[in-house]
């Protein structure tokens, strides 16, 4: 039998497929019955409905606080009801504007005590960043690791996961599609740190944590505040228009969404093969 090749172009961090900081808007696509995204190409951001206002996953950009505040209005939710923000990690395309909605709607933020000091801190800047893109803004509590963050009738488990950045995290959580519940996962920092042996190594152990959590959780959605990385604006475009009962191709099997995270797990182990 002839070998088997990937008929598949690269994997999503080939330099090929990733364009720094550039994007396309993507509409604003509730694509859960609790879920919706708002975003562009490059990067976006959750919200997620509880029964007591709304949960935003990351933030965007910081020149994005108003197109996250129109995008709210036109998916029909008022941005004074968002309640807290919870960040991944200590990346300005991920922290962007959260203290503008601290400032105007009183949200409270969380992120990682350890991030909270790193995105302070330069070295956490990309190359020829400016040192604006550091955090301006004041949080209003640390998330560890295994805590159960709860807003009325929403909770998000809460996972350590080093290597992109020190403080990374990752979150599980309920959504529902049509009243049918699933297990959502969002891989809290995608890229790997190249050059890093000791991140990359964090990186391959925090994937492998990872799964083990969501697999505790029977979880079967994968989310990714990076579209590029997991074909999120197809699929988006698709929810804006699926039928009914069309499966939603954002939900798979537990056992395809341990095969998805390996796919990451690789990107971080042949960086490291590399060194
Ligand atoms: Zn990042």
């Amino acid at each position: 039998m002839a070998e088997f090749r990937s008929w598949r172009p690269g994997r999503p961090h080939a330099e090929n497929r990733v364009r720094m900081g550039q994007g396309e808007n993507i509409p604003p696509t509730k694509f859960f019955d609790n879920l919706t995204f708002i975003g562009s190409t490059y990067v976006g951001c959750f919200l997620v409905e509880t029964s007591e206002g709304y949960v935003m996953l990351d933030n965007m950009c910081n020149k994005d606080a108003q197109y996250i505040e129109q995008s709210m209005i036109e998916a029909g939710a008022d941005p004074a009801d968002l309640k807290a923000i919870l960040i991944t990690h200590g990346h300005m395309d991920h922290f962007g504007n959260a203290g503008y909605f601290r400032e105007k709607y009183g949200t409270k933020i969380y992120m990682s005590e350890i991030d909270a000091a790193w995105s302070k801190n330069p070295v956490s800047l990309p190359p020829n960043a400016p040192l604006s893109d550091l955090r301006q803004f004041d949080i209003d509590g640390y998330i560890s690791d295994g805590e159960i963050f709860r807003l009325g009738n929403m909770w998000f488990e809460c996972v350590w996961t080093p290597g992109h950045t020190p403080g990374c995290m990752s979150f599980i959580f309920p959504v529902w599609d049509e009243g049918r519940a699933h297990i959502a996962t969002l891989w809290g920092g995608t890229g790997p740190v190249k050059g890093d042996r000791k991140a990359l190594e964090d990186h391959i152990q925090s994937s492998y944590k990872f799964t083990e959590a969501f697999t505790a959780r029977g979880a079967d959605v994968a989310i990714s505040t990076h579209p590029f990385v997991d074909n999120a604006a197809e699929r988006l475009a698709l929810c804006r228009r699926l039928a009914d009962g069309v499966p939603n191709p954002f939900v798979m099997s537990p056992d395809a969404l341990c095969r998805f995270q390996a796919m990451y797990t690789q990107i971080y182990k042949d960086e490291l093969a590399a060194l």
